[in-house]
């Protein structure tokens, strides 16, 4: 089965739980992961807001329409060449954070999109995707800084970002959020060069700090 019929049967299983999942009513409540799904780069945000939930797809709202054109003007990727996914996979309630629970609750979903698409490097939009594989550290510290990570048994490279939404709101951060997409394909090459020996990858990150 190729990867896309493998993501589209993750998302019918996802619908087929709207039941038993939180946060979500029914079937329609679900925003799928959007992309290529051979994508290099792999996008993690938090959950999908107002505007995502109603047209079912991620980041299509006023951070989301700010995020895609950082990419395209900033970054010079394709929208084409990525995949994007949130933690949580429905809209919580007023934008309010995702409990630990809801996080956990939707876990798996985001874990075997992960396995399915593959991609040389992960980017986390905001605390709570970066949480997922750097746990106790600062967005503030470590934000534009590739990771190699030692995650559930994968190797993976990590990239934190703050979240666009962050980035609208504060001048400052807006700044420090350009500046670590348009050197995204950059880091993207370096990881290329080194993912075969991981271990490399591990002692020598910080030459590209
Ligand atoms: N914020 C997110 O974290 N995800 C979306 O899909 C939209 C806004």
């Amino acid at each position: 089965m190729s990867k896309l019929n493998q993501l589209q049967q993750l998302y019918q299983e996802l619908a087929d739980q709207a039941a038993k999942l939180p946060l979500a009513n029914s079937a329609s409540d679900f925003v799928p992961g959007e992309g290529n799904p051979d994508a290099e780069i792999m996008f993690i945000g938090e959950a999908p807001g107002y505007h995502e939930s109603v047209e079912h797809r991620p980041f299509v709202g006023k951070s989301g329409k700010f995020f895609r054109q950082t990419l395209a003007e900033s970054a010079q990727i394709s929208e084409k060449d990525i995949y994007i996914s949130n933690v949580v996979k429905v809209r919580p309630p007023d934008n309010r954070d995702p409990s630990p629970a809801e996080i956990k609750a939707y876990k798996p979903f985001l874990d075997k999109e992960i396995g399915l698409i593959q991609p040389a490097i992960i980017v986390t939009l905001g605390r709570f995707s970066m949480a997922k594989f750097l746990p106790e550290v600062k967005i503030s510290q470590v934000h534009g800084r590739l990771h190699a990570v030692r995650w559930e048994g994968r190797r993976l490279f990590v990239l934190p970002t703050f979240h666009p939404a962050a980035a609208l709101r504060n001048g400052r951060f807006r700044e420090l959020f350009v500046q670590d997409l348009t050197k995204l394909p950059k880091v993207l090459a370096w990881v290329k060069d080194h993912e075969s020996n991981f271990a490399l990858a591990d002692q020598v990150k910080a030459t590209l700090l």
